[in-house]
């Protein structure tokens, strides 16, 4: 706990510099035990003694800053002498960046970097003191002359460092401090450059092979005031020229200015998302690229799910989802690592929660996330498009974005079955669902129509360059409804609340035939006449790939309108010469709504599919992480558009949790959260040739479902199933079985 320390800023004299405050002091005896509590608003680091204290990043992380702020406990024993200087360098970091301080702590928050600190020094003769962060502290000037999160950072060890004054106690801004709830951001993965380019255009541009959020290390001996100054990118343009447009107002530019000595130089206040650099300044003509380095930079999840197979393109689909991942968790699920949003955009994290989880052990990343949202859930429920907020962006309770808050928690439980996040969330989950029904139609409180929705966000199927789909709104929303409130009645089931548990089955029923009412006719999908109130500017129809995977995948047809719809569905695609118009929420649910109703064949066909849209398009054009649009880059090598494209946006990774799912074909059952109950029931394809998917679970041991094409065209299925799983196997040919604990294989 932090309760006496004051939060301290330095004069504004000291401009853009990132400040460092120092105060000396000396133990009065023997210590047993010293550690120190800190925080700050904006980005710090503790260096005792000049020695840096942790490795961790970004700290004190991103949450809700006006509802809370995390602090770090750092053990500092054994690193204090007989005279200390504790030092607290600081940079403004997300809160006080040019997206976060203006749109949520403004205008009532004074834009300065505070920082706040209670050190504790417990004695070996029973004593105890403490010593705070206050007006005692001296402020001066430090290496980092410009720290802006989006903007980049430059860092002078050829600058003076001077004496500012004493710190000022700062009492305008308050919030609560919180111990750290989330994972720790570190540096994860060093990626050495590939290639020195110099491009048609003259650049230098040094290519390292993947996109990645972080940033570059460069270490090299300089002469003082030696500069190294360089711009960020995610790709370069059809012509082989450095393209950072898509970055929009992010500017994303790094200068490294030498102090004369052997230099390691590095940000301590920022991050990029970049696969390429250009040398805007250098100071020799020719480029020693073995000076730098990509570090990459994201939360410390351990690594649970890995992938192989036996085609090559899947394979780095897959590769880029995991670096779609690894680039977008860095703190909180952001969209996008590099231009000017890095938002917790709910509807991503949605639809690739499952992914996440497989993936990486998410449950603690989650946890934080969800615990701002809770926080910031409003008075009547809504949850909002962003979390934390930015408002004025993402201000609106979407359908699939504010769903995000019975979605996550329900996902995260399965993935690890431990009930905490669901009772955490719970509350949170109910007022969703009670926002989403006082916000529903006037003459029917079951559906929800007539709010701004982003709905099938960037679907392909409403015309050239518009990025809302022609799914019609309402019925994305009424269908989400309904899936909330079954998450709530599943979640209700688990936690024991029997009576809860039967309110919203029958809500469920009435939410669900409210939707058959006005959604579908004559087991189609209808259009809603009085529906779409805020229709964008585009064609809204009721036959959409994405109105029928909502409606199979969330149980709002009769078990009998599922073949027909399924054929529908098969038709549409192959109307569409096979391929998908689905947007963020549709392409989600594809391949599962092919698979759940018997078209497992159409779903592998559209993994395998090479045209845009498909996962495969972006692969051939040499992506390595996922992009934002379908088309981000198109056949001709043009860019989708500067103002929104992104080629590193994680949602339609989601795909994994398909090929985990159906390929690998593992399952969790809601009463075997933490895979110790799960269905197996693989399906393969000639064409992947051999699938092996596993996941390590939290006792340790190892999931795996695999299975390979014998010469003889037989498949050979090898699972080893954990002590304390049981799994209830189909296998192709309709053989069914349970397995427990051990290693089992089997050929037909
Ligand atoms: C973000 C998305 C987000 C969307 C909301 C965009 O700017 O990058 O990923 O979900 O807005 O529609």
């Amino acid at each position: 706990m932090i309760t006496q320390a004051n939060w301290i800023c330095a004069d504004k004299k000291i401009g853009q510099v990132c400040p460092e405050f120092r105060k000396s002091f000396s133990p009065k005896g023997k210590i047993k035990n010293a550690y120190v509590n800190i925080s700050s608003l904006g980005i710090y680091r503790l260096f005792i003694n000049g020695k840096r204290v942790s490795d961790y990043l970004l700290t004190p992380g991103l949450t809700s800053y006006t509802h809370r702020i995390q602090y770090q406990t750092y053990d500092i024993t054994s690193l204090l002498s007989d005279d200390n200087t504790l030092a607290i360098r600081a940079g403004n970091g997300w809160a006080l960046s040019d997206w976060y301080w203006c749109y949520t702590l403004t205008p009532d928050i004074e834009r300065r970097i505070r920082v706040i600190a209670e050190f504790v020094i417990e004695y070996e003769d029973g004593t105890s003191e403490s010593v705070m962060t206050d007006g005692s502290w001296d402020t001066y000037t430090s290496p980092v002359t410009y720290a802006e999160l989006y903007h980049g950072e430059t860092i002078d060890y050829s600058a003076p460092i001077e004496y500012i004054g004493k710190a000022e106690i700062n009492t305008n801004f308050s919030t609560e401090l919180v111990a750290q709830v989330g994972e720790y951001v570190r540096e994860m993965i060093r990626v050495a450059p590939v290639k020195l380019i110099i491009t048609p255009a003259g650049e230098k541009v040094i290519d390292f092979g993947q996109n990645m959020a972080g940033y570059i290390e460069v270490t090299r001996k300089g002469k003082v005031g030696d500069k190294i100054s360089f711009s960020c990118a995610e790709v370069l343009d059809k012509y082989g020229n450095f393209y950072n447009a898509n970055y929009r107002q992010a500017r994303s530019i790094v200068t490294y200015i030498s102090g004369g000595n052997e230099e390691t130089f590095k940000p301590e206040f920022t991050f990029q998302g970049f696969r390429y650099i250009r040398l805007d300044e250098y100071p020799e003509e020719n480029v020693d690229i073995s000076e730098f380095c990509a570090v990459t930079i994201f939360s410390d999840m351990k690594r649970t799910g890995y992938f192989r197979c036996g085609h090559d393109k899947i394979n780095q689909l897959y590769s880029n989802i995991i670096w779609g991942q690894r680039s977008n968790f860095v703190d909180i699920p952001t969209d996008c690592p590099q231009r000017d949003e890095r938002f917790g955009w709910t509807g991503d994290a949605e639809v690739f929660c499952r992914t996440a989880a497989i993936n990486y052990d998410v449950e603690k990343f989650f946890k934080k996330w969800l615990g701002d949202m809770r926080l910031e859930q409003d008075a009547v429920g809504g949850v909002y498009g962003i979390v934390p907020a930015v408002p004025p962006h993402g201000q609106a309770r979407g359908a699939g974005w504010g769903d995000a808050a019975t979605i996550c928690p329900f996902e995260v439980y399965l993935a690890y079955g431990n009930r905490e996040i669901l009772e955490e969330n719970y509350e949170m989950m109910k007022k969703w669902v009670e926002y989403i029904r006082q916000a529903g139609d006037p003459d029917d409180e079951y559906l929800w129509v007539g709010e701004f929705q982003w709905a099938d966000w960037l679907a392909m199927d409403a015309g050239d360059g518009i990025m809302f789909g022609a799914t019609q709104n309402d019925l994305v929303a009424s269908a989400y409804f309904a899936n909330s409130v079954d998450l709530c009645r599943r979640a209700a089931k688990i936690l024991g609340k029997t009576e809860d548990e039967a309110y919203f089955a029958d809500m469920y029923t009435k939410v669900r035939s409210a939707f058959r009412a006005a959604f579908i006719k004559d087991g189609m999908p209808t259009i809603y006449p009085k529906g779409d109130a805020f229709a964008t500017n585009r064609p809204v129809k009721a036959l959409t790939q994405t109105a029928i995977c909502l409606i199979l995948r969330f149980g709002l047809c009769e078990d009998n309108e599922r073949a027909a719809l399924a054929d529908k569905l098969v038709e549409l695609i192959a109307e569409h010469d096979g391929r998908m118009t689905t947007g963020f929420l549709g392409t989600a649910n594809i391949l599962h709504a092919l698979s759940e109703n018997g078209k497992t064949d159409a779903a592998f066909d559209l993994l395998f599919q090479e045209k845009n849209p498909s996962w495969l398009f972006s692969v051939n054009r040499g992506a390595t992480t996922m992009w934002e649009h379908w088309d981000s880059m198109n056949e001709e090598g043009d860019f989708w558009s500067t103002n929104m494209n992104s080629f590193n946006h994680y949602a339609y990774g989601a795909v994994y949790d398909w090929i985990f799912g159906c390929v690998g074909g593992v399952k969790v059952l809601d009463n075997g959260a933490g895979y110790s109950e799960i269905t197996l029931e693989p399906h393969t394809d000639k064409r992947l040739g051999f699938a092996d998917c596993s996941i390590k679970l939290r006792s340790g041991e190892t999931l795996i479902s695999a299975w390979r094409y014998l010469d003889d065209g037989k498949v050979r299925f090898d699972f080893t199933i954990p002590s304390s799983t049981v799994a209830h196997l189909t296998l192709p040919g309709g053989k069914k079985m349970t397995l427990k604990g051990g290693e089992y294989s089997f050929i037909e």
